[in-house]
């Protein structure tokens, strides 16, 4: 069974990585920051954007 992440984002410069690489996952909001789409999310998907992520706001908890 795969795990299943629990994460939030916080001080997003919206590059939009997040989004390229888990389009299910994250949206970008009418601010132009990323926002969760899908808290069900799983933890290796979210673990890569967050790898990726230039300002390092996706923290997993
Ligand atoms: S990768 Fe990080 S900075 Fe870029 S849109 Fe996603 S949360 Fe925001």
């Amino acid at each position: 069974m795969r795990s299943k992440a629990k994460y939030s984002i916080e001080g997003c410069i919206g590059c939009q990585v997040c989004v390229n690489i888990a389009p299910s996952v994250f949206k970008l909001n009418h601010q132009g920051t990323a926002e969760i789409k899908n808290p069900n999310a799983d933890l290796a998907v979210v673990k890569e954007a967050s790898d990726q992520c230039p300002s390092e706001s996706i923290i997993i908890n």
